[in-house]
């Protein structure tokens, strides 16, 4: 299949992990809306939030809340944002959560 992070998943394309364990698999956005921008998958392909069985998105997002706090908590943000596409605004057709952290000061993403 024709799946960019499904090709994450195998390591065809290589990615900034974060968390991995047999279900599921969080990395670095490249397209940070802040820096730490994360994306949770399901390593398994499936589309969005109708597809996805029950048992890994309770886990996704219970790891999500550790996840987020790591990244509060190593980059000194000031909250986090947890979103989650469907439909037409989704761009990758494989189910991805993303934690979005906040930060009260000015941020600023070098890009090089
Ligand atoms: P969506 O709009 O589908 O919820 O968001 C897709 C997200 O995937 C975007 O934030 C985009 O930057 C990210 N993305 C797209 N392609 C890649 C990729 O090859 N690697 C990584 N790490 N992120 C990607
Ligand atoms: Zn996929």
């Amino acid at each position: 299949m024709d799946c960019i992070f499904c090709k994450i998943v195998k390591g065809d394309i290589p990615s900034y992990k974060i968390y991995e364990d047999d279900l599921i698999m969080a990395f670095l956005d490249v397209n940070p809306v802040f820096p730490g921008h994360t994306l949770i998958i399901p390593k398994e392909h499936t589309l969005d939030i109708n597809s996805i069985d029950e048992e890994t998105l309770c886990h996704i997002m219970k790891k999500a809340k550790d996840i987020a706090n790591m990244i509060v908590n190593s980059l000194d943000a000031d909250g986090f944002t947890l979103a989650q596409n469907n439909g037409f605004v989704q761009e990758v057709k494989h189910y991805h959560l993303h934690i979005i952290p906040k930060y009260k000061r000015k941020m600023v993403i070098n890009i090089e």
